[in-house]
């Protein structure tokens, strides 16, 4: 079975010929941690979370290794730690934790790195500096970079295929630009390798190198911690479509700057833009979503996830409130199924069969939705796993946090109730009943159904209870 990928390198979809079948490789490029995780941010951790999946099914779990990294050195998050009063470390430290928190709840496999044979890794640029250093003195032995004022600066002039994944030239850049130019650069082009520290910068964002205190720039780590994890060539390198220029570029200059004759990535996979209600995601436009505003609102990680898996993965996606609740409904059809068809199992070997077809072509996921429409309860489950979805109990399903809170701010239904809560109004409820005091009971069972909670009696006397 052959899985074909838009291959942005090439503008072509290929067929994917992995460079070694027993250890397929890729590297995709992981948060900046500064802030909350948000849509955009989660779309393209999804969408890889997929395709990881995809390629521990073609060949086998244990020859897969995916490396997704944290940034967790950068300028935003030097000004956001000054902006909050804390330090750079506790500020990482905390994103870092949040991050894992949202994905974990939008079901992405987590990195078993700190395990025995881990094969997904989630390497910290901090924790790669030396790496880094070496390949910056790679690129300076090569007559690729110069160093400059305690900065050292990659030359872009250097590498005759600059441009060769964006299609963006270095007189593009340069046209009409007004730009001021750093006195140190050579060329308006030319991007920092290692950046010199400000005297009054925090000691856990400063590292020692031959040019003096300072800390790398953002690209040389997806260069050096893909190097150091992957080797200098491997399979997949994926990232959201706006990191195709500059920062992947970069990438590839610098890699195969550093080692003349690789080929870094084979494969460079794009996710697509994400809007909201067609606009593009901005803290200005006050349409700036985080995950944790989703969850916080009481919508399931799954809806959330699905939501982001409807739209095809290199293609736009336009968020807004119809998608979430029809998202939610066609999870609720497929836990319908599932319950109503118990823990009977489908055909595998058939299942798997319609998985690599729909997935295999592109990582078409809506085509192995539409599979899923198409199908019983029995093989919901087994055919849910690849894409993280339907994994869940359906009892538990229908009693998890409903979406009925959604754009309904102001509205006193909106107020989310707990199981727990729900449990102690059905016993008062109970109560009542048996003390035949009918108004409470219908009370209790009325003001349930205004907050989105459905209750069904039961003939042996207990109480049944989902949200809708
Ligand atoms: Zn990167």
């Amino acid at each position: 079975m052959t899985l074909f990928l838009y291959n942005t390198l090439t503008r072509k979809k290929e067929p994917f010929m992995p460079i070694d079948a027993s250890n397929v490789r890729m590297y995709v490029c992981g948060p900046t941690v500064y802030d909350r995780a948000h849509l955009g941010n989660a779309r393209s951790v999804v969408v890889y979370d997929v395709l990881y999946r995809l390629l521990r099914q073609v060949y086998g779990a244990e020859h897969v290794t995916y490396v997704r990294n944290i940034t967790d050195v950068d300028d935003k998050i030097n000004t956001a730690a000054i902006a909050r009063g804390i330090t750079i470390r506790q500020l990482t430290e905390e994103v870092t934790d949040w991050f894992h928190d949202d994905m974990s709840a939008l079901g992405v496999l987590e990195a078993n790195n700190n395990k025995p044979n881990g094969l997904m890794i989630e390497p910290k640029a901090t924790d790669h500096i030396t790496q880094m250093v070496k390949m910056i003195e790679r690129l300076i032995n090569n007559d690729k970079a110069y160093a400059a004022d305690g900065h050292v600066l990659f030359s872009v002039k250097s590498m005759p295929n600059y441009g060769v994944l964006s299609g963006r030239i270095q007189e593009d850049l340069n046209a009409g630009a007004r730009i001021k130019v750093e006195s140190y650069k050579r060329d308006p082009n030319d991007f920092v390798l290692w950046k010199s520290a400000d005297a009054e910068d925090d000691p856990s964002s400063v590292f020692d190198s031959p040019w003096g205190k300072g800390r790398p720039g953002w690209h040389i780590e997806c260069s050096a911690m893909s190097t150091h994890y992957l080797g200098q060539d491997f399979d997949i390198h994926g990232g959201g479509s706006d990191l195709m220029f500059p920062h992947h570029e970069n990438e590839i200059a610098q890699s195969c700057g550093a080692y003349p004759g690789s080929g870094f990535a084979h494969m460079w996979v794009h996710n697509g833009f994400l809007t909201v209600n067609g606009e593009k995601m901005s803290k200005s436009l006050g349409n700036f979503i985080t995950v944790r505003d989703l969850l916080d609102k009481g919508i399931q990680g799954e809806v959330i996830r699905y939501a982001l898996l409807k739209t095809k993965y290199n293609e736009p996606l336009d968020w807004n409130d119809k998608l979430l609740s029809d998202a939610k409904k066609e999870l609720d059809t497929f836990y319908r199924r599932i319950k109503k068809d118990g823990g009977k199992e489908g055909m595998q070997k058939e299942s798997d069969a319609l998985i690599l077809k729909a997935l295999g072509e592109d990582l078409n996921v809506p085509s192995l939705l539409s599979v899923l429409h198409a199908n019983t309860g029995g093989t919901l489950k087994y055919m849910g796993k690849i894409l993280g979805i339907l994994q869940q109990e359906p009892d538990e399903w229908f009693k998890g946090n409903s979406t009925a809170a959604l754009g309904a701010d102001n509205d006193a239904n909106a107020v989310l109730l707990t199981n727990s809560s729900i449990e102690l109004l059905i016993l008062d409820r109970n109560e009542a009943k048996k003390a035949k005091d009918w108004k409470k009971a219908d009370y209790i069972r009325n003001n349930l159904k205004s907050h989105g909670i459905i209750l069904e009696d039961r003939p042996d006397g207990t109480t049944d209870w989902r949200r809708i």
